[in-house]
């Protein structure tokens, strides 16, 4: 595919107007062509004009021709998948064939929220029938579905250049819920980002969608995201980054005359609890496989199992060690970025200042920008009384926390802020504990794994990706799985209409069949 480098708004190719820039290849420092132009305030209102333009007819397709359309991206996300992946291996360092996988992912994406589409559960139609005679009030008929927000801004993620990105689980759902979208392209992969946006656009055109129904932007420094945010035709936002960054675009759309929801995906560390029975049986295993799902994608993942807990006793020795060898045997590799592989030095940094020893070093840094793995070890009671220790460091790094008991196991559970995810390893014998455990677990985070680990998220129906601030902003929606388009969603009730005027899904003889709510009893009539 011929990359121009423009902005595409709508239908239209925009040069830069506000500078440009090139891709960096991470591995060997050198910028790859073409140059990529930037927009700033007068292309964010053009894109977020053109998406309010779209919104009623695309927030109004049938349900079958908004499905097709998710269909099309995925068959044109799954027709560029090798060059796609090759190109983003050139902008982020990451493997091909692990972006090969990834551009699979996105695809799927787009399938099963065609599926959710065309089922029309999304809806969540629910009908409280007219009762003339209830006394000593009538009843109104009153029917609620739900429709969606409006144009959304979506800032695509640096971890997953594809499946957090333009094509990303974000567009996925926010297009299905009916909201067009204004992306916001990381500057780290935007050769990838145009690639994905052009699938989209043709997607659009050939669905016969109105052009304001996808656009991408691009821009340096802040201006282009905070005006997007800022934008009063914008009505929701999503983003997955830093802390940082997340909180300062959601307190800024706070500040809005009219303040919108910002679902922010930030940091997680994924602690690991591995309990007395399995330890003494599993220690060996266990160490292996936390820390070979650690070092996955260098430890760039939102899931990275980061902070592994045991108490000390038989087994842990065992465990220390395989995580010690997974360690040394791996090699420096290269980081995303700049920014990120400086940001990884300096956190490291700050867990040896905070206390932890320093107890396995892989390979040293070959490239500028390569992470180097590493692997510390600290007591319980050091990790009490340092709560930093359990901050997100971004890249290849795991702590291993020595606890005396349980009590202090518990203990140092309830010091860690919001999680992604967090694991418990179990045998049997350990259930008593790990019941202790739960509560503590289930107030702080959105997914709790047994015997298993995080990484990968299964992307299904099911599937939880959120859970309480910091992990993100907003702990009642996920960004991953079929019920993450609930973030985009709101409901409408419907009171004494006739069946003419009601929307397809609230309709009387419920044309499309599908299950409602009625009367308090979920019904396919
Ligand atoms: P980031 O710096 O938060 O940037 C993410 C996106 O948001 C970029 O497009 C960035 O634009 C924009 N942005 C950030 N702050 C903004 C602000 N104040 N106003 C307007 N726009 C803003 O994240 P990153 O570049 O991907 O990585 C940096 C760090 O984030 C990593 O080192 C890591 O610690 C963390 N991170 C965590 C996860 C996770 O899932 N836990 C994932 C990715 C990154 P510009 O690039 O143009 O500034």
């Amino acid at each position: 595919m011929k990359l121009t480098g423009n902005l595409l708004i709508g239908a239209h190719e925009l040069s830069a107007t506000a500078g440009s820039m090139k891709a960096l290849n991470p591995a060997t420092n050198a910028e790859i062509e073409p140059s990529f132009a930037f927009g700033g305030v007068a292309e964010v209102d053009r894109a977020a004009r053109l998406a309010d333009d779209a919104f009623d007819s695309y927030n109004n397709t049938t349900l079958d021709k908004r499905a097709a359309f998710l269909e099309r991206i995925a068959d044109g996300l799954d027709a560029i998948a090798p060059e796609l992946a090759q190109r983003a291996s050139l902008e982020t360092g990451l493997p091909v064939a692990q972006l090969e996988a990834e551009a699979g992912k996105s695809a799927t994406q787009f399938r099963q929220f065609a599926a959710v589409v065309r089922q029309g559960r999304f809806r969540q139609a629910t009908i409280d029938p007219a009762q003339p005679e209830r006394q000593p009030r009538a009843r109104m008929d009153h029917r609620m579905q739900k429709i969606a927000l409006g144009p959304v801004a979506i800032f695509g993620a640096s971890n997953f250049p594809i499946s957090y990105s333009v094509a990303g689980g974000d567009t996925a759902s926010a297009l299905a819920a009916g909201c067009p979208v204004v992306l916001k392209a990381h500057n780290a992969h935007p050769g990838a980002s145009e690639m994905m946006a052009r699938v989209i656009r043709q997607a659009v055109e050939d669905s016969g969608l109105h052009e304001g129904v996808f656009s991408l932007l691009r821009g340096g420094g802040n201006e282009i995201g905070e005006a997007l945010v800022d934008h009063p035709l914008i009505k929701g936002v999503t983003f997955t980054g830093s802390e940082g960054g997340g909180m300062a675009l959601y307190r800024r759309a706070q500040q809005r005359p009219d303040p919108i929801p910002v679902f922010t995906e930030m940091t997680s560390v994924n602690p690991t609890f591995v309990l007395p029975a399995a330890l003494a049986a599993r220690g060996r295993d266990i160490g292996d496989g936390f820390t070979e799902r650690m070092l996955v994608t260098v430890g760039q993942a939102c899931l990275k199992p980061a902070i592994l807990l045991a108490i000390d006793g038989p087994g842990y020795a065992e465990l220390r060690q395989a995580m010690i060898a997974r360690v040394e045997a791996m090699h420096a590799r290269t980081m995303l970025t700049p920014g990120i592989s400086t940001a990884y030095r300096k956190n490291v940094e700050r867990q040896r200042n905070a206390g932890a020893e320093r107890i396995a070093a892989g390979g040293k840094a070959q490239g500028a920008w390569d992470g180097e793995s590493i692997l510390f070890e600290v007591d319980g009671a050091h990790m009490l009384e340092e709560p930093s220790l359990s901050e997100e460091v971004f890249g290849p790094a795991a702590l291993l926390v020595r606890a005396k008991d349980i009590e202090q196991l518990v203990a140092i559970a309830k010091q860690f802020r919001g999680q992604l995810s967090a694991t418990m390893q179990v045998d049997q014998a350990d259930h008593a504990l790990a019941a202790r455990l739960l509560p503590v677990l289930e107030r702080r985070t959105g997914r709790i794994v047994i015997n298993a680990f995080a990484h990968p998220q299964e992307v299904s129906n099911a599937s939880i990706h959120g859970g309480p601030f910091p992990a993100t902003s907003d702990s009642r929606f996920t960004s991953v799985g079929t019920t993450s388009i609930e973030r985009f969603l709101r409901p409408v009730c419907y009171q004494g209409f006739p069946d003419d005027l009601l929307p397809e899904a609230l309709k009387r003889d419920n044309p499309r069949g599908i299950w409602r709510v009625i009367d308090g009893d979920l019904a396919k009539a």
